[in-house]
C-alpha cells in the first residue's frame, strides 16, 4: 500500500519504520527534522497525503489533529483511509471523522496501548472506532504495527475505549501505591503483600504486571528508578481527556476525577514530571495522613 505517515515522534517513528520494513511504500512528514530508514520524507502534510491509500496520523493532541486534518483531507483521494492513531478528545475524533466522511474518505480513530516498547516491537493494541470497510483495509497494517485490533463501533469509540481503560489504570495504580505505603506502615513485607494481592481479589494489571514496588513482581519502571515507561504527564493527559468526556456526556466519575487531581498535583506541583506514573509509590511513602 501507499501510506502517508504524519507525526513521526516517539510512537510514530517506529510505527512507520515497521510499515516500511514490511514492504509498504511510506511517505512521512513531521514538523521536526526526522529521518527514518525506508521512509521518504515529504515537505508538508499535504504532500505526504496526496495519492496515498492510507494516511496515518500520530500527533500530540486534538487541536493539532484538527489542523492537520484540514490540510490533508482536501488532497486525499476518494475511498482512501484516514487513520488517526493519536490519543485525542472524543469530540475532535468525531469532528475529524465527519469532515473526512463528507469528503468521501473512510475515517478511523485508532488510539493505541503498549507504549514506545510496543511501537518498536510491533505489539501495540489498537482500539478502533469508525468505518467497517476502513477497518478491513487497515487490518493488514494493524497486524504489522500491533498484536491486536478491536473494532469498538462508531467514530470516537476507539478514543472512548482508550480513555476508559486509562481511567481504570490511573485509579488502580494510585490505590495500589497507597496500599503499599499503608502496608509499609503496618509492618507488612512488600513481597508478602505482592504474593497475597497478586493472587487475591485486589489483583490488577498495576499490581501484577507493572508492580510499583522495586524488586517485587515482574521487572517494571520501579526497578529502573521510575524512568518512564509511561510518564506521569501522559497519564495526566489521558485522565484529563476522560474528565472532559465525562463532563460532556454528563457521566459521574468521582474516582477518575480524584485520580486526575492527584496526577495533576504530582506532575505540576511535586516531582512527578519526567517520572513513570508508578512513582506515586515513593510519593505516598513520604507522606502521612493529612
Ligand atoms: P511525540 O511528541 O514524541 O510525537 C509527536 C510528533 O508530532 C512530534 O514529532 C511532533 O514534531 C509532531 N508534530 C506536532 N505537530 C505537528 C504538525 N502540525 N504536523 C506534523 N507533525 C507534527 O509524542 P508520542 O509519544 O509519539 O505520542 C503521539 C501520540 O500517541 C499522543 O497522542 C500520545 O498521547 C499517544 N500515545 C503515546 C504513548 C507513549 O508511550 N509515548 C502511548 C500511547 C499513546
Amino acid at each position: 500500500m501507499k501510506i502517508g505517515f504524519i507525526g513521526l515522534g516517539n510512537m510514530g517513528a517506529p510505527m512507520a519504520a515497521n510499515l516500511a520494513s514490511a514492504g509498504h511504500e511510506v511517505t512521512g512528514f513531521d514538523m521536526a527534522e526526522v529521518a527514518i530508514d525506508g521512509v521518504t520524507m515529504a515537505q508538508s502534510a499535504a504532500e505526504a497525503a496526496t495519492g496515498r491509500d492510507v494516511v496515518i496520523t500520530m500527533l500530540p493532541n486534538g487541536q493539532i489533529l484538527r489542523s492537520v486534518a484540514d490540510q490533508v483531507i482536501p488532497v486525499m483521494q476518494k475511498g482512501a483511509v484516514l487513520l488517526d492513531c493519536s490519543t485525542v478528545d472524543v469530540e475532535s475524533a468525531r469532528a475529524v471523522a465527519a469532515q473526512a466522511t463528507e469528503a468521501g474518505l473512510l475515517a478511523l480513530d485508532a488510539p493505541v496501548s503498549g507504549g514506545t516498547g510496543g511501537a518498536v516491537a510491533g505489539t501495540l493494541t489498537f482500539m478502533v472506532g469508525g468505518d467497517g470497510e476502513g477497518f478491513k483495509i487497515a487490518s493488514e497494517l494493524f497486524d504489522i504495527m500491533g498484536q491486536k485490533a478491536v473494532h469498538c463501533g462508531a467514530s470516537g469509540n476507539g478514543q472512548a475505549a482508550k480513555i476508559c481503560n486509562n481511567m481504570i489504570l490511573g485509579a488502580t495504580m494510585i490505590v495500589t501505591c497507597e496500599a503499599f505505603a499503608l502496608a509499609d506502615k503496618l509492618g507488612l513485607d512488600r513481597q508478602a503483600m505482592f504474593d497475597v494481592v497478586s493472587t487475591s481479589s485486589g489483583y490488577s494489571w498495576s499490581m501484577n504486571a507493572y508492580c510499583p514496588a522495586p524488586g517485587v513482581g515482574p521487572k517494571s519502571p520501579a526497578d529502573n528508578d521510575y524512568q518512564p515507561g509511561f510518564a506521569a504527564e501522559l497519564m495526566l493527559k489521558d485522565l484529563r481527556l476522560a474528565q472532559q468526556a465525562a463532563e460532556a456526556a454528563d457521566a459521574d466519575t468521582p474516582l477518575g476525577e480524584a485520580a486526575c487531581k492527584l496526577y495533576a498535583q504530582f506532575v505540576e506541583e511535586e516531582d512527578g514530571k519526567g517520572r513513570d506514573f508508578s512513582a506515586m509509590l515513593p510519593r505516598f511513602e513520604k507522606r502521612g495522613h493529612s
